[in-house]
């Protein structure tokens, strides 16, 4: 299961329908939360997700991709958590990390680990890997990529019965990659194992303007999730202020060939002109919609 969920999907003010940036992630019973914006923790206890968080990935620090963490983990650590939670981010997690921790008077049940990270390194989780791409915000930004690793093909049960081989051990034996031997005859996986299947791919950008580096990383995407805080009509106030249009996330999602975008970061002014976002970025690229709060994504695995 890969599922995401929006808990936070608005610009840099919280508005009374869109809270400021947070992505859940759910990869196998794996929980991690993208951002981190006030308020978060209400919008996981809304959508059912648990606190059972492993990793925080900050993008940057503007206040409406961070200002939730303080709240979220003295809860955490009233309710007694004890497991320690990671915290990834550009230069200044560590700072930050260290505050979080003297915030106050209470005392946490846990241990908070800090990771600052750069443009192009890469967090190896064993079946899958979230690499942090450096954007383009006008301060340490960062954008990630959750990559699965290729999965072995799919296993020709009838063939494999047709070469002799007897149902059970040597099955996945085969499937391991390893020969067998029937008969004095050796079976190589390749006669029965199909070719390797791709993996998902899921692209956060962040805030950024549109970016090489975020655009390359999103070659093939099973989804990308893109700063789309205005429309076109503003086009020199996101210049100004380093975020994307609509039609500018459309059309890095165009050339990186993504198989879904969902615009988020959404400026307060479109609460009423939604449309407008939709059919900037439509005119480029079709498979576009709108992140909504609570909304829930499940990427499936493909064949091919
Ligand atoms: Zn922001
Ligand atoms: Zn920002």
């Amino acid at each position: 299961m890969l599922r995401v969920i929006f808990l936070g999907t608005g610009g840099t003010l919280p508005t009374p329908d869109r809270n400021p940036s947070a992505i859940f992630i759910n990869r196998e019973g794996e929980m991690m939360l993208f951002d981190c914006g006030e308020g978060t923790q209400r919008q996981m206890m809304r959508a059912k997700t648990g606190m059972k968080l492993g990793s925080i990935f900050i993008t940057h620090f503007h206040a409406d991709h961070f200002l939730g963490i303080p709240g979220l983990i003295q809860t955490m650590s009233f309710n007694g958590r004890e497991e320690p939670l990671d915290i990834y981010g550009p230069v200044w997690t560590r700072q930050f990390v260290n505050l979080l921790i003297q915030l106050g008077y209470y005392k946490l049940g846990f241990v908070i680990n800090a990771h600052e990270l750069e443009d192009g390194d890469t967090i190896d989780k064993g079946d899958y890997s979230i690499k942090a791409v450096g954007s383009d915000h006008g301060i340490p930004s960062l954008g990630y990529v959750l990559e699965e690793k290729k999965r072995v093909g799919r296993f020709n049960r009838e063939k494999a019965i047709e070469l002799g081989v007897p149902v059970g051990r040597l099955f996945s034996k085969l499937q391991n990659g390893e020969p067998v031997i029937i008969n004095g005859k050796t079976i190589l996986p390749s006669q029965v194992v199909g070719e390797s299947r791709p993996g998902r791919k899921i692209v956060y950008s962040g805030d950024t303007r549109p970016c090489k580096n975020i655009e390359k990383e999103s070659a093939g995407a099973d989804l990308l999730i893109h700063d789309s805080t205005l429309a076109e009509e503003l086009k020199d106030w996101a210049l100004e202020t380093k975020h994307s249009t609509s039609k500018e996330a459309a059309q890095l999602a165009k050339n990186a060939m993504v198989k879904q975008l969902i615009l988020t970061h959404i400026s307060s002014r479109y609460s009423e002109k939604r449309e407008l976002l939709i059919r900037d970025a439509k005119s480029v690229f079709e498979n576009v919609r709108l992140a909504e709060e609570l909304m829930e994504v499940e990427i499936p695995l493909s064949d091919t």
